[in-house]
């Protein structure tokens, strides 16, 4: 429902509640005071993000009984004093997995994942396993901080540097390396540290990953590896976010000597694999750049990313800039280079739409965001300290530019604590549009997104009609092309239409 629409409807009702006090000959002032209230609830439900959803029978059956249980796990959580949204996920993740409302969650058809990291999106003991039955693969196993402890790269035993030992014989020998090797990638329960210790932790994980996952003959199984947990999540597409640069090595090339050729065989290859075990699954790269390198450095990886969706437009959707917001250069900084792209548009005759990270943030004064809207972003990743810019709400309401929200890792890297204050659920009431994201499941330790739509659900008190709202905007605002979009529209809405029927029929609440 339009704005516009919206505000008719809210002076309709204060003129028929007008009317009403008016006709009523002795309204007590409670009457009147109760009558204000209900026309002040229903304006704000008329702004929410949701207010154009409208369920069919079932839906409204199953709602009740979701709201039902919504409220009996409010009420058990209440009277126990430990609300899991607001506590550290670790503490609560295997209790999330034992819950009837996590059985329905991760039945439930998502749609598309729109904010996700290549490096971190699959699960840490596919990864040691990999390393383990992978002869080449080693790990710098010293303490003598010359290089990332737990960092993994492949080497012919004659190259292996110092410090290098290979991963079959360091676990074969010395068990107990696997769970030290499996702590150095993944964040614990124990981790307690303010956002920036944590953020260092977060890089230092990428660096010792970085190397696996570029290795050539183990990239195209960890992706599909990773996809296939999505689709057991019921999840239907996603985006990944990640160098789309001459990364691959093999132990006869290094990295920028295979070509971008071999990135992109290979993603045909991993599109094959996935289509046979979802044959409706669909996925799309949005190039990352990192927000600490210098203006030429980034200059020169925008020509080759234009260069490179001439070449596959049908995989290459956008470019994005991440690491810090706090730590890297400021969008500002970057601000020359993305006004030159109208050049390079011309030269390749190809655009290359913004999907900025940007307002992941707990500082006042950063001011991302605004450069993000200016700069013309398609979606908004992250967008966590939006509510601190009035007039950029407004002109995100008004263009109608979605967030992509990442709730547990925003509180696991410290930007919030309870999740009932994640700004997101005052945007979604505001009418701003928002996807749900998991941003680096695998370092988090989790797969899916059922871990963070099950947080939200009972944080923010959703109901049928938002988890609806939410899944369907994750295809309406993704990268894919109209087509696609109607037809990925038509998979999810039977998907949810046949969840529907089984739940409403045999599911036990
Ligand atoms: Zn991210």
């Amino acid at each position: 429902m339009s704005y516009t629409l919206r505000y008719f409807f809210l002076f309709c009702l204060t003129f028929l509640f007008a009317t009403h006090v008016n006709s009523q000959n002795t309204p007590t002032d409670y009457d009147q005071y109760l009558i204000k209230r209900d026309s002040l609830l229903t304006l704000d439900s008329l702004l929410y993000f949701d207010a154009d959803v409208t369920l069919s029978s079932e839906e409204k059956i199953l709602n009740k009984q979701l709201k039902h249980l919504q409220g009996k796990m409010l009420a058990h959580y209440k009277a126990n004093h430990f609300f899991p949204p607001a506590r550290n996920f670790y503490q609560s993740k295997e209790h999330i997995e034992s819950t009837t409302l996590f059985r329905f969650i991760n039945k439930m058809p998502k749609g598309g994942i729109l904010h996700l990291h290549i490096g971190a999106i699959g699960d840490a003991d596919w990864v040691l396993h990999k390393a383990w039955d992978t002869p080449e693969m080693y790990v710098y196993w010293s303490d003598d901080n010359r290089n990332v402890k737990g960092a993994f790269q492949a080497f012919k035993k004659e190259d292996a540097p110092q410090g290098f030992v290979q991963v079959h014989q360091l676990i074969n020998e010395q068990p107990e390396t696997y769970q030290e090797m499996r702590s150095l990638l993944v964040f614990e329960e124990e981790m307690n540290a303010d956002s920036v210790d944590i953020w260092k932790e977060f890089e230092l994980i990428f660096a010792r990953i970085d190397m696996f996952i570029n290795y050539a003959p183990i990239y195209e199984d960890y992706l599909v590896h990773g996809l296939q947990l999505l689709a057991e999540d019921n999840i239907q597409h996603a985006e990944l976010r990640g160098p789309f640069l001459d990364v691959f090595y093999d132990l006869d090339n290094k990295p920028g000597s295979l070509g971008i050729e071999a990135h992109a065989e290979t993603y045909e290859r991993i599109y094959k694999r996935i289509t046979s075990i979802d044959p409706d699954f669909t996925f799309k790269i949005i190039h990352c750049s990192l927000r600490f390198e210098d203006r030429t450095t980034i200059w020169n990886e925008m020509e080759k990313v234009y260069a490179y969706r001439q070449q596959y437009p049908e995989l290459i959707k956008g470019f994005d800039m991440v690491a810090e917001e706090d730590a890297g250069y400021s969008t500002l900084y970057h601000a020359k280079e993305y006004l030159r792209l109208d050049s390079l548009e011309r030269q390749y005759d190809v655009d290359l739409p913004l999907y900025l990270h940007d307002g992941e943030s707990n500082w006042p004064s950063e001011s991302n965001l605004y450069d993000a809207l200016l700069l013309d972003t398609k979606r908004i990743g992250h967008g966590f300290n939006l509510f601190r810019f009035p007039a950029l709400v407004e002109l995100v309401k008004q263009r109608d530019v979605p967030m992509e929200i990442n709730p547990l890792s925003n509180q696991i890297l410290g930007y919030i604590r309870d999740l009932r204050n994640h700004p997101a659920s005052t945007y979604l009431r505001r009418g701003i549009n928002c996807t749900i994201n998991s941003d680096d499941p695998l370092i988090f330790d989790y797969h899916g997104l059922s871990y963070d739509f099950w947080s939200v659900f009972l944080a923010w008190e959703l109901d049928l009609a938002s988890l609806k709202k939410l899944a369907r905007n994750s295809i309406e605002y993704s990268v894919l092309e109209e087509d696609e979009k109607v037809e990925a529209l038509r998979v999810w809405e039977e998907r949810w239409g046949d969840f529907i029927e089984e739940v409403v029929e045999g599911f036990s609440f």
